[in-house]
């Protein structure tokens, strides 16, 4: 981030605009917004800024800028369309103290303003520090319209109400008052100060909130995996608890007030106990807290999801399931595959090359056999006991393989081998991030090449 947001306090501070013509007229109608005291420096002034100065709205100095015109200042425009005198005007406002934004210069600007939408005292500003002034305005717009045009006044309204609401007790409490108060549609100050007293009565005779447990699925990593429905659970959420596979920009997504706990799992390995992480969900629910237990992939394939809702049941504490995009889907996709293919194989089996009690077991022989499908989850590990027991049950050394590290991720990397190089392959690979190991699955490109070489030999 090269340019920090910041709201600067204005009242009654001195902001000065250098300029008199286009540009200066589009800040001021910006700045006039504002209770800071305004002063346009302007030989030439346009005919709004002499009307508004003749309103008293700001004072004019109608001759070029001179050393002392800026002092005190804390913000300072150039504005004069003009790349000579703007610097001249920006040095010597430079001297005096202020922080100086030249129109249309960011290179020289200290500061820059940002795309905003106003509903007062509701302000977001959009910044791209210059990147995408489009994008910026797309931004806006899109916020524009999904925000109520009485937004402000319901904003200035709630803010009179904020004692009274002090009624409800502090937290989910609280904030469910005002979360209800925001959603409605209110047409006038009147019925926004009805509808406050009747929520506020309605709140404060409802019973103590329960808790509950979502179990969300988080993706693979890339956060344009994420559902819907997890984006909703997170930006609700009073309590996130994560396991450590969980990209760190899911859980930028979470309400900024929620509570992230670190469940420290990553498949197995040193790790919270399964047991702690049961206690940790329990108790926070029974506290009243919505607890978003979130896994990565999705829950339900090798989570130990149903440890936790046992926890959850055992305690009477209410749950549901989110369900994600697991990892194995994201890495097919990647491989430009699909799981299943007439005429190669009709079923796809999702194995795990490790247990709570070491590596796996599974019926080798059907698995080695021409044509078998499988997305090995925790196989970095197992590589070489899964590798063993293919062979020792009969597999062609040269079935396809593809190690997929990081699927969806920005550094994902495709890995495509055999099943009698799979050892060697890893080792030189050196992965550091969670993977998946495909058995019978090549990536498109490989496989064409590998059918055509079968072609070839054939004839
Ligand atoms: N519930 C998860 C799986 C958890 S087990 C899911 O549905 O994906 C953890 C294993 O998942 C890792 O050892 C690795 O094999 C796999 N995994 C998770 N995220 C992955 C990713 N982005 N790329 C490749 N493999 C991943």
């Amino acid at each position: 981030m090269k340019h920090f947001p910041i709201f600067m306090a204005l009242e009654g501070r001195r902001v000065v605009v250098s300029g008199g013509g286009e540009a200066a007229l589009a800040k001021l109608r910006l700045l006039l917004k504002t209770e800071a005291n305004l002063t346009v420096i302007a030989s030439n002034p346009a005919p709004e800024i002499a009307s508004w100065a003749a309103k008293g709205r700001l004072t004019l100095i109608a001759r070029p800028m001179e050393a002392g015109d800026a002092l005190c200042a804390r913000l300072f425009y150039a504005a004069n369309e003009n790349d000579a005198e703007d610097a001249r005007v920006a040095d010597l406002a430079n001297r005096e103290g202020a922080l100086v934004n030249i129109v249309d210069n960011l290179e020289d600007s200290q500061f820059i303003t940002p795309a905003m939408v106003d509903r007062d005292p509701v302000v977001v500003a959009i910044g791209t520090e210059g990147a995408a002034p489009v994008l910026a305005r797309a931004i806006k717009k899109d916020i524009e319209e999904r925000l109520s045009p009485r937004l402000g006044l319901m904003a200035r309204i709630g803010k009179a109400f904020r004692a009274k609401a002090e009624a409800l007790p502090f937290g989910v409490k609280r904030r469910e008052f005002w979360a209800e108060y925001y959603s409605k549609d209110i047409a006038t100050s009147e019925d926004a100060k009805t509808t406050l007293d009747a929520l506020l009565d309605k709140h404060l005779s409802a019973h103590g909130k329960e808790g509950r447990v979502d179990l969300v699925g988080a993706g693979p990593g890339d956060p344009e995996l994420l559902t819907l429905k997890a984006r909703k659970a997170l930006d609700a959420a009073d309590v996130v608890i994560y396991d450590r596979l969980v990209a760190p920009e899911i859980l930028e997504l979470a309400r900024r007030e929620a509570i992230m706990l670190s469940a420290g799992k990553e498949g197995f390995g040193p790790s919270v106990t399964q047991d702690a992480i049961n206690e940790m969900i329990v108790s926070h629910a029974r506290n009243g807290a919505h607890v978003v237990r979130l896994k990565s992939g999705d829950p339900t394939v090798f989570g130990r999801l149903d440890e936790e809702i046992e926890a959850c049941e055992a305690s009477g504490v209410a749950w549901s399931i989110v369900p994600g995009i697991t990892s194995a889907s994201a890495a097919v996709a990647a491989l430009g595959q699909s799981f299943t293919k007439r005429g190669r194989n009709s079923g796809v089996r999702f194995i795990t090359g490790h247990d709570t009690k070491g590596f796996a077991d599974h019926d080798w022989k059907t698995l080695a056999r021409a044509g078998e499908v499988a997305a090995i989850y925790m196989g970095k590990k197992s590589a070489r006991f899964i590798q063993g027991r293919l062979l020792m049950h009969g597999a062609d050394a040269l079935t396809q393989v593809t190690v997929i590290e990081n699927a969806s991720r920005p550094d994902q990397r495709i890995l495509a081998t055999t099943l009698g190089e799979l050892e060697p392959t890893l080792t030189q690979a050196n992965l550091t991030g969670p993977a998946l190991v495909f058995l019978g699955l090549a990536p498109r490109a490989a496989l064409n090449a590998a059918q055509q070489h079968e072609l070839e030999a054939a004839i």
